[in-house]
């Protein structure tokens, strides 16, 4: 399990105040666990639960996972660990047409990787649905023989006809009154193959008039021949979602069973099929209880499987772990931690009712984690050369290679300080970063204005303003390395700057006596010709342009943002080219940045994905 959030950073919630209630209550304290899910005798065998409480987290294997089912993780696993629980990492695939062994493998990746274990220990196999298929074909028979459920052989659309709706009772089913032996034996031929697909169904026996629809006499059985990833051809009948997963909880001795808001209708059910099986001595009691949240709802950000699957397929995006992508793969190649979605998930906390959540606060979430972790390093995005014209007569050259001088900087800001050269590192690890400048450095193209802007404080060259008064080319500090004095730049045929001027000064390396005595009222970050590697460094904006993509309908195709991918050629210094694939860095000024999972080459061919910019825009 991750480690515990402080007390005190946890809000409470309403599923919080439900569980401390059950937890004074003592409500399922005389639970029994046998070790293994199962069945009302399997469990009496066992000895009294150790876990306090039991939630699961129940994906459908059918699509990667996004962060909306990180949200669902954090608040599932989390309550398991902060209440002495164990949360239940479960596939349901009772669905055998849309699963798959990839999808299965992907998610059990990303809740390792978002720092949960399952089913009280690490090495667990997450528990399947689909193991559940013997028992769930025994408690249909049971509810048959108790008479709660009868074989229908009306038409898809007969039954949708005699449903009903909000203001029209359903009418009964000319099947309806079959006898349990009749039902039986149909239920029977069902499963051994003598009937065609959606010939019939098995549905519960409840009340064609009740105001809910769903306890109209819901489906819970249907014929379909499909080949199931786990079982092959053993079943050609499956459950329907609505009557296994109550089982599939009941089974496992899940205590609290939390689900999104869709699904509050279906708790009418989910109560009267387990009171139904706990009556009939098939599961153990106390029955788990269902309660729902409002799910994720994410500006610029679609989470729906199916709607991702489609940016995937129509090559909109490169993959599941685009870095654009809200999947958990997509985030952790864009450089999201574990640490920061959890942030984001006890941020915004667990409610009742829908809202949207801005997608400024999950960057938030990010940028707080890394400021502390992340590693500083200078980048150059859109390079210019400077040269700094009196290098050789300040520093000499030896042997016609030009004079290279030692510099460093602290990898984090608040560990160690500038050093001199040759001296000890703080021993802080990790200490310093070492890089070198000389006479050519690459520096932004921004940097440099010919004509000043008001305010504008990096380097302009000198010149005689309007009145003829002669103003000085700026000064500024490279960053860890001089101070420089600007003297003018050079253009090709195009007017296009080819190299900015400058001259250093002396005596001014950062960390050396003196270097503060000439003031300069900005530094500037830059990289070295010399030692500087080339990066490709991709700069990612948001996926949509329209806030709630595909909200009422609309076509969320229709609003993808043209510019969400922008490749720039950049100039990094020795440090980031060095870095191991998923390192985080703060570019210096431009933002978080990690190195790519997948195409980054230590040393040789850096590629770094832009994860979040710094809140502070860059000064004039
Ligand atoms: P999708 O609609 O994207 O396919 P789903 O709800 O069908 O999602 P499941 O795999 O069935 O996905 O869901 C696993 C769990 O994750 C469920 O308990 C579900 O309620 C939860 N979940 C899915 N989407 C969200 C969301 N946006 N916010 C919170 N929880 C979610
Ligand atoms: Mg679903």
């Amino acid at each position: 399990m991750s480690t515990p959030t402080p007390e005190s950073a946890k809000t409470s919630n309403f599923l919080r105040q439900i569980i401390e209630s059950d937890l004074d209550r003592g409500t399922y304290a005389g639970r029994r666990w046998a070790g293994t899910p199962g069945d009302a005798a399997h469990h009496a065998q066992g000895a009294p639960d150790p876990a306090k409480i039991r939630t699961r987290f129940p994906p459908e294997p059918n699509g990667y996972l996004h962060i909306g089912h990180a949200k669902s993780i954090c608040i599932n696993f989390g309550l398991a660990r902060d209440y002495g629980g164990v949360c239940h990492l479960r596939f349901d695939d009772t669905n055998p047409e849309k699963e798959d062994t990839e999808y299965v493998n992907s998610i059990i990746d990303a809740v390792k990787w978002l720092g949960f274990d399952w089913n009280g220990s690490p090495e667990a196999a997450p528990y399947q649905a689909s193991d559940y298929f013997g028992f769930m074909y025994r408690a249909a028979e049971h509810l048959i023989e108790a008479g709660h459920a009868y074989v229908d052989e009306q038409t898809a659309e007969q039954m949708r006809a005699s449903r009903g709706d909000f203001g029209k009772p359903g009418v009964n089913s000319p099947f309806r009154a079959r006898t349990p032996a009749e039902n039986l034996a149909r239920f029977r031929e069902m499963r051994e193959g003598q009937h065609e697909d959606g010939s019939m169904v098995l549905r519960a026996k409840i009340d064609m008039a009740s105001p809910n629809i769903n306890m109209r006499d819901p489906a819970i059985y249907r014929i379909r021949r499909a080949t199931h990833h786990n079982t092959g051809d053993t079943w050609c009948i499956y459950p329907m979602y609505t009557f296994a997963h109550p089982i599939e909880d009941a089974l496992e001795q899940i205590t609290h069973s939390i689900c999104t808001l869709e699904f509050e209708d279906q708790r009418p059910f989910y109560d009267w099929l387990l009171e139904r099986l706990i009556e009939g001595g098939l599961l153990a009691a106390p029955a788990p209880k269902q309660y729902e949240f409002a799910r994720l709802n994410l500006t610029y950000v679609i989470t729906s499987k199916r709607k991702l699957a489609q940016l995937v397929y129509d090559h909109k995006v490169s993959g599941w772990d685009d870095p654009r992508m809200p999947t958990i793969v997509g985030l952790r190649r864009r450089g999201y931690t574990p640490a920061a979605l959890q942030l984001f998930a006890e941020r915004i906390g667990v409610t009742k009712s829908d809202s949207w959540i801005d997608y400024s606060t999950l960057e938030g979430c990010l940028r707080e984690d890394l400021e502390e972790k992340a590693h500083r390093g200078m980048a150059v995005l859109n390079p210019v050369k400077l040269v700094l014209t009196n290098w050789d007569e300040v520093f000499g050259s030896q042997g016609g290679a030009t004079y290279l001088e030692p510099c460093s900087l602290p990898a984090l800001p608040h560990h160690g300080h500038e050093v001199t050269p040759g001296a000890p590192d703080s021993g802080e690890p990790p200490a310093m970063r070492h890089f070198s400048i000389g006479k050519e450095v690459w520096i932004e193209r921004e940097d440099f204005e010919e004509v000043p802007p008001k305010g504008y404080k990096r380097l302009y060259p000198p010149r005689e303003d309007a009145d003829g008064t002669a103003i000085a080319g700026n000064r500024v500090r490279l960053k860890g390395g001089y101070v420089i004095e600007c003297t003018g730049a050079t253009r090709d045929a195009h007017g296009v700057i080819t190299e900015v001027l400058a001259t250093v000064v002396p005596d001014t390396k950062s960390g050396t006596p003196g270097a503060d005595l000439v003031k300069v009222k900005a530094a500037i970050t830059w990289v070295g010709v010399a030692d500087g590697v080339s990066a490709e460094v991709r700069m990612y904006d948001r996926l949509f342009s329209d806030a709630q993509p595909d909200a009422g309908g609309k076509d969320f195709i229709e609003s993808l943002n043209p510019d969400s991918l922008k490749v720039v050629s950049a100039i990094v210094e020795p440090s980031l080219a060095n870095a191991l694939p998923d390192q985080k860095f703060q570019f210096e000024r431009h933002g978080y940045f990690v190195a790519d999972r997948l195409d980054h080459v230590q040393g040789t061919k850096p590629v770094f994905n832009l994860a979040v910019g710094l809140k502070d825009s860059w000064g004039k």
